[in-house]
């Protein structure tokens, strides 16, 4: 379609960033092109309305970006999930495996409840480990996930089937 084309036009490719072997989608000619800002800040918010979102949560760092104006378009709160020891608030924590190692998320408690459908946004779906422990985390609130939202679905790494059980039939869309 012409989003998407207006929105792969504005991806750079950068080889070998952060390490040898990488090819690393790089978002800021996309972030400095206010048409493209818009035009995918708009897709995002149509999604969080179609979906019944009360809430939209961002991942760090690149997903607070995508997720803020999203929030500010659809008039819902915006909630970030952090690296763990950011949030200075009582936190709910998940962690998770990487290639080499693991890493671990939090959100505040009190900002989810049970009456919350939470939208998650961010740029890239890689392996998929971040989002599934994003859904986690709030299902751990007692909320509810409408969906996964992201400007990109590397398919190659497999994100997507790993994502699905963790939905359990919410949508993941990737513009
Ligand atoms: P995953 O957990 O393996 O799915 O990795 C997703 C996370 O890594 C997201 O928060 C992305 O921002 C980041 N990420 C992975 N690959 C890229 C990339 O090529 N460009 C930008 N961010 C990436």
């Amino acid at each position: 379609t012409d989003l998407t084309t207006l929105l792969l036009s504005r991806i750079r490719d950068v080889a070998d960033h952060p390490e040898p072997g990488v090819m690393f989608k790089d978002i800021t000619p996309l972030l400095a092109d206010p048409a493209a800002f818009t035009a995918l800040t708009d897709a995002f918010a149509e999604m969080a309305g179609r979906t019944g979102a009360t809430k939209i949560v961002g991942l760090e760092a690149r997903g607070f970006i995508l997720g803020a104006p999203v929030a500010v378009r659809a008039g819902l709160g915006f909630i970030p999930v952090r690296k763990a020891g950011k949030l200075p608030g009582a936190t709910l924590s998940q962690s998770y495996d990487l290639e080499y190692g693991s890493a671990e998320i939090e959100v505040h408690a009190e900002d989810l409840s049970a009456d919350d459908r939470v939208l998650v946004v961010d740029d890239v779906l890689a392996t998929g480990g971040t989002a599934e422990a994003s859904i986690q985390l709030i299902h751990r609130a007692g909320a509810e996930v409408a969906g996964v939202a992201v400007l990109m679905e590397l398919s190659f790494l497999d994100g997507r089937p790993r994502l699905e059980a963790a939905l359990d039939g919410a949508p993941l869309e990737a513009l």
